[in-house]
């Protein structure tokens, strides 16, 4: 699985990173998401998913592969 990142959506929340703090980190200077493991493995797609699922600001979508 792939998490697709709009970063022009993105309002660094952080909410992303408090759920699959493995999967997304924030950009030190603007506070907008990053992605760390792309594609997402096997064991960290359950966290990956809850984090897309409460980003505030629609910015992250699951893309299934
Ligand atoms: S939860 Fe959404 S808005 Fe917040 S930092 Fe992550 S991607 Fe950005």
């Amino acid at each position: 699985m792939r998490v697709g990142v709009d970063r022009e959506r993105c309002c660094s929340a952080g909410m992303c990173v408090l759920t699959a703090p493995e999967v997304f980190d924030q950009d030190e200077v603007d506070g907008r998401v990053m992605l760390l493991l792309d594609p997402v493995p096997a064991e960290r797609v359950a966290e990956a998913r809850e984090a897309v699922s409460f980003c505030p600001s629609g910015a992250l979508r699951v893309v299934e592969s």
